[in-house]
């Protein structure tokens, strides 16, 4: 088997990326950066985000984990004092797969611009550059609503305890392959009329935007954002990819929950 270690780039994690790299190839497994089976990021869910982005090519055939070296994360969930004891689960290559929904998104223009897809592991943003984002929301091929407001969050199951969780949207685990609209700051009067309520999708189901106005828009695509001009349609669904998350012990996504944001349990 072969890995591949991926550091937030700090002394601390560095240091814990060299100590692991050697347990590793002491088990006689391979380290490839390129083509690995498994990657172990060392750092925050930031790391992870970023390892994802950097090996998404290969996703079908590479499993993740992550240590955390600063807070329990959702990704990296495994704390530095586990760090030998994971080594040697590696090593036994009998880790049992579970896998993640991902987002799918795809941008067309006015002109001849190629369209652009993206994937996405917490979530996608869409924000206008100019002070309010005005959207024709349409859901699998019916008009919806006109948005205005500062944008919507499009989320994953994972990655709805993230930026969405600020948002207010619901939490949603990992195991149920939908996607969730969140809006942010919508205006709401007698003119101007939005469903409110977070909405979360089935597979399968489309969410197109049509702006509504030849204005920039700043997409975000988890830690990653770009600016777009010309924008015809932006359009949202489950992907049919999946993220693996290689598991050696049980940590239960409530649990998790728990010990993020209420506190260690009893
Ligand atoms: P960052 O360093 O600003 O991290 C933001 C925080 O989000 C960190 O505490 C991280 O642990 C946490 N986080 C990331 N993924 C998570 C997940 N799936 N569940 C729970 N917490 C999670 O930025 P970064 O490390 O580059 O991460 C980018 C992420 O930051 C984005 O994907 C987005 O979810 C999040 N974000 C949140 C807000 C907000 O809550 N208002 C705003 C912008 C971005």
């Amino acid at each position: 088997m072969k890995f591949a270690v991926i550091s937030r780039g700090d002394e601390h994690s560095n240091d814990i990326k060299s100590k692991l790299q050697i347990h590793l190839e002491n088990k006689k497994l391979e380290m490839d950066n390129d083509n690995p089976n498994i990657v172990i990021t060392v750092g925050g869910d930031g790391t992870l985000l970023y390892a994802f982005h950097r090996y998404k090519s290969i996703l079908d055939h590479t499993a993740f984990v992550g240590i955390h070296t600063g807070h329990l994360g959702f990704y990296a969930d495994w704390s530095v004092d586990e760090m030998v004891f994971l080594a040697l689960e590696v090593a036994k290559e009998q880790a049992q797969i579970v896998e993640y929904p991902l987002l799918s998104v795809e941008l067309t223009f006015h002109d001849e611009q190629a369209p652009i897809s993206y994937l996405a592991l917490n979530e996608s943003t869409v924000k206008s550059v100019a002070p309010t984002l005005v959207v024709d929301v349409e859901i699998n091929n019916a008009p919806f609503e006109c948005f205005r407001g500062d944008g919507l969050c499009f989320s994953t199951p994972s990655g709805s305890t993230a930026y969405n969780k600020s948002l207010g949207g619901a939490l949603i685990h990992p195991s149920i392959p939908v996607m969730q609209m969140a809006e942010m700051a919508s205006i709401n009067n007698r003119v101007y009329r939005t469903i409110g309520s977070s909405l979360v999708f089935p597979e399968h189901h489309i969410v197109k935007l049509y702006p509504n106005n030849q204005d920039q828009f700043r997409l975000s695509i988890d830690h990653l954002n770009s600016i777009h001009t010309n924008v015809k349609t932006i359009t949202f669904k489950v992907s049919e990819r999946t993220v693996r998350f290689a598991r050696y012990r049980s940590f239960p996504f409530w649990n998790r929950v728990r010990d993020s944001f209420i506190g260690m349990g009893r």
